[in-house]
């Protein structure tokens, strides 16, 4: 496996910053991580550290974690969580730094992806963006703040979905 696999889930997971270089050896496979993951694991203490990036792709944290359950993010999720998909998600894909816990959206049993924050560029000029953020808005009865909004885009396709993230 690439020392840098792509999550298709969290596609600019490298750009947000949540993995540092370090040739720093995994607490799971042993070998220079090369992208450590520097973002909280949800698991019983202790935490394992550091993480490569193979590892979280690959699901191979969980031969190293408390009890061998975990996630990587503070969330809730409308999908069967024995499900591959949600799987991937929850295991398998890197967190991002969050205020609250937050709703991951799913459409027709598919979870979308996160991009970003709607202040961050270019999203603050995407038009589906605005849109997304204003559907929040409308929904939840108030003005939403792009930085307040957490983007998502489905896998296939332009569907653009906000969710709440206010600190
Ligand atoms: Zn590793």
């Amino acid at each position: 496996m690439t020392d840098k696999p792509f999550f298709r889930f969290h596609p600019d997971a490298y750009e947000h910053g949540v993995f540092d270089e370090t040739d720093a050896p995994c607490a799971a496979c042993g070998k220079p991580c090369v992208w450590a993951y520097n973002q909280h694991i949800y698991a019983l203490p202790p935490e394992p550290s550091p993480i490569c990036a193979r590892c979280i792709a690959d699901g191979a944290l969980g031969n190293v974690v408390n009890g061998g359950d975990y996630g990587l993010h503070d969330f809730s999720f409308d999908i069967d969580p024995d499900e591959a998909l949600a799987i991937e998600v929850e295991q398998r894909t890197p967190g991002f730094a969050t205020y609250n816990p937050f709703i991951w959206p799913v459409r027709d049993g598919a979870p979308l992806a996160f991009l970003g924050f709607g202040e961050d560029a270019p999203l603050a000029s995407n038009l589906g963006v605005l849109a997304a953020i204003a559907a929040l808005g409308n929904e939840m009865g108030f003005e939403i703040a792009a930085r307040d909004a957490l983007i998502f885009k489905s896998l296939e396709g332009d569907t653009y979905v906000a969710t709440l993230d206010i600190d």
